[in-house]
């Protein structure tokens, strides 16, 4: 699923205004004492002095704090802040030495930072627009205005009239070790000045930010505009097999299709082959570059062929070509992808103790390292219940696995209807975006909400049409409403239109309690983006029901149980991929698009000879490459595996209290504290694969007993 905008530009930049970014900062984080006095010679002896004129006026209690505070503040003081008796005025004038001042501007800082937050993105949201909506063609100057951050300069303008430093002079930057280690026993209050705290733990110029922001917009409309017209495609034999009209979003539609065709006894195996040529072609970059997003021309995804379209099933003109040729793609995917890792790694340098992205990722966003994450990721594809799982898929498909079959989808109950019978009630009960919307609360009461719960969300949640594959977007401050963006076509919502919007609508659920009823705005959202993906699977996982299709027994409990597990199973292939991926860049930071796109697709079938080779007897695969995520995601992709795992353990959690309305409620509002805590105070355990791992074994049971009954 395409994500969170904000989200992603939320991990992008260095520092955000629409989500609390946790930020890993250790002592060593600051300049030593020793730096900042060859800076500032005077360092030392104004603070000896301001710390002895202090305490004799707010008392003994109020040193280490005040301490702490002087130390924070000279750390990020640069000269144009201003001299010694600048420097001295401030800290008399700001250090709150007595807790009624302190919970003053605690107050007033949580409030005015939502204000500035709920604002900032309110005007984001408005100015992308038209990139992210289906409201007509985008014209070059759109590009500008959704690459224009209004919160770039947020961080630097904080500094410069020195609320940065009243901040650091009276709460306390945290070490992620400290917040693991210590957090348990903080207090929400703590807690909130802790990531208030934590949004001035680093100093990255405006100009930094924005370049970020302006690469991540241009990559993501790469992204959404890279189209293929199915009906184009050609076969071995000259025939089309997809219908007229069918236009296909990659990777998601692409990847989606090919599970789709699983009910289609017909054709369905010659459409899943012939994708994943495509899906080849596109990672290997031999798509011829003509084809992309182009109904007036045919292609032989085998053959590699590109002739003048035969056939017309779009309206307008297109993209007019007299004598297409198969010139590839010229490397755009990879110089796409190495664009925002040139622009990610200017900060660098403004983050001295996670100096890489892949630092910033783990350390700071997910706040759960790097190594744990990995291990989590390898429990999951090098299980022995991967083998075990594969084999009841030979089974039940009758044929050996092919590697398309990591996106094999027919555990799920909704194997048994066809994509067309899908499309077709989707769109009778959906024809357009109002009648989603009319219809959410009484899919939130279907969840298990009440009335009065699930009509306040609905309230707080807008629909939208989405130019992409959608995605959901959060308000920032109260006042605000939440966005649901999702595909409609003419023809009304489509099958993957509504699982999207489920899923998306879940986002939104989770972004409307964690804004709007929480204790503490600084604490609003969740620990990381892994969290909102899991409370978004639940929703999805429950469209069929939403439809009045499914009624789950246990044995399609054992089913979607073993369905979840053979998409983390892939999803985690894919995370390894893109952290390696991420890897080699930073060991080679001057490579070329060329450079990249070889060592992409040697990593691709790296992963894919060690943990699916042996399973799908096949090597060389590049399949686990085809995310599109990839490139504009800045390394996200990590995040949906743990989130597979984390939805597993809520899921579970959600199983034993018997009601998601209230779970989903009671967990929103735990908000933005580490990933272990936050799990453990919803479920009891921390983060890990075990659950999963645990529950899948349970149901591989089931079904095998259920099938030795059935041979009987
Ligand atoms: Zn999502």
């Amino acid at each position: 699923m395409k994500n969170l905008k904000t989200l992603i530009l939320a991990l992008a930049l260095a520092s955000t205004l629409t989500f609390p970014i946790p930020t890993l900062t250790r002592a060593n984080n600051m300049n030593s004492p020793k730096q900042v006095e060859s800076e500032f010679p005077w360092i030392k002896e104004v603070a000896n002095k301001l710390e002895s004129e202090l305490i004799a006026k707010h008392g003994e209690t109020q040193r280490a704090r005040l301490q702490q505070g002087i130390k924070q503040v000279a750390s990020f003081w640069r000269a144009e802040d201003g001299d010694k008796e600048v420097f001295e005025q401030f800290v008399k004038e700001h250090f709150a030495g007595d807790q009624a001042t302190l919970d003053e501007l605690f107050k007033r800082f949580e409030h005015n930072l939502e204000q500035l937050d709920g604002h900032m993105h309110e005007i984001n949201r408005e100015f992308r627009n038209q990139s992210d909506l289906d409201i007509g063609p985008i014209m070059p100057f759109d590009d500008l205005f959704a690459g224009y951050d209004p919160s770039a300069h947020f961080i630097d303008d904080f500094f410069k009239n020195k609320l940065a430093f009243v901040v650091l002079l009276n709460f306390p930057l945290t070490t992620l070790e400290q917040r693991l280690n210590e957090g348990e026993k903080w207090s929400r209050r703590q807690w909130a000045e802790t990531r208030l705290a934590q949004r001035f733990s680093k100093r990255v110029p405006a100009e930094v930010n924005l370049a970020i922001a302006k690469v991540s917009s241009e990559s993501e409309r790469y992204i959404s505009e890279y189209n293929i017209w199915m009906h184009h495609l050609i076969d071995d034999k000259g025939q089309r097999i997809f219908p007229p009209k069918l236009r296909l979003l990659s990777h998601w539609n692409l990847r989606d299709e090919i599970k789709a065709s699983y009910s289609d006894a017909n054709s369905g195996l010659a459409k899943q082959q012939m994708i994943q040529r495509v899906m080849e072609h596109i990672v290997n970059q031999t798509i011829p570059e003509i084809v992309v997003n182009n109904p007036n021309v045919d292609w032989n995804p085998l053959t590699n062929e590109v002739k003048k379209a035969a056939v017309k099933d779009f309206e307008g003109d297109g993209k007019v070509v007299d004598n297409p040729t198969n010139t590839p793609e010229p490397n755009t995917r990879y110089a796409q992808l190495l664009s925002t890792f040139q622009a990610a790694r200017k900060v660098d340098p403004y983050s001295p103790t996670a100096p890489t992205l892949i630092a910033r990722r783990f350390e700071e966003n997910r706040e759960l390292p790097e190594a744990r994450v990995k291990a989590m990721l390898e429990d999951v594809v090098s299980s022995p219940l991967v083998a075990q799982t594969a084999k009841l898929i030979e089974a039940r498909l009758g044929r050996p696995l092919e590697p398309f079959d990591i996106w094999y989808n027919g555990f799920r109950p909704r194997g048994s209807y066809s994509e067309a019978q899908l499309d077709e009630i989707v769109s009778k009960h959906y024809p357009n975006g109002e009648a989603y919307k009319k219809d959410m609360p009484n899919l939130l009461v279907k969840l298990g909400f009440s009335k009065e719960r699930a009509e306040y969300l609905a309230n707080n949640i807008e629909v939208d049409a989405a130019r992409g594959s959608g995605h959901a977007m959060g308000a920032s401050m109260r006042s605000e409403k939440a966005h649901l963006r999702t595909r409609v076509e003419k023809t009304g919502m489509n099958y993957k239109g509504y699982n999207i919007a489920v899923h998306e609508m879940g986002h939104n659920v989770e972004q409307t309690f964690s804004l709007n009823n929480i204790d503490h705005f600084l604490l609003q959202g969740v620990p990381n983006t892994a969290f909102t993906e899991a409370l978004a699977f639940v929703f999805q996982g429950h469209d069929l029901e939403l439809l009045g299709l499914a009624k789950p027994d246990s044995k399609s409990q054992a089913l979607k149980t073993l369905n979840d597990f053979w998409a983390t199973y892939e999803i985690a292939g894919v995370a390894l991929v893109d952290m390696t991926v991420w890897h080699w860049m930073y060991d080679h930071p001057n490579a070329t698009p060329a450079e990249l796109k070889d060592a992409t697709v040697k990593i691709a079938k790296d992963v894919w000879n060690k943990y699916y080779a042996p399973v799908f007897k096949k090597k060389d695969v590049v399949l686990l490459g085809i995310y599109s995520h990839m490139i504009d995601g800045f390394m996200y992709l990590p995040d949906y595996p743990i989130g597979h795992l984390i939805a597993f353990q809520i899921e579970e959690q959600m199983e034993k209290a018997g009601n998601i309305g209230q779970e989903f409620e009671r967990m929103a509002v735990v908000g933005s504290v580490t990933p272990d805590m936050w799990m453990k105070k919803a479920s009891g355990a921390p983060v890990g694969a075990e659950a999963l791992l645990h529950a899948t074994k349970k149901a591989l049971t089931e079904i095998n007993l259920s099938n030795a009954k059935a041979e009987k």
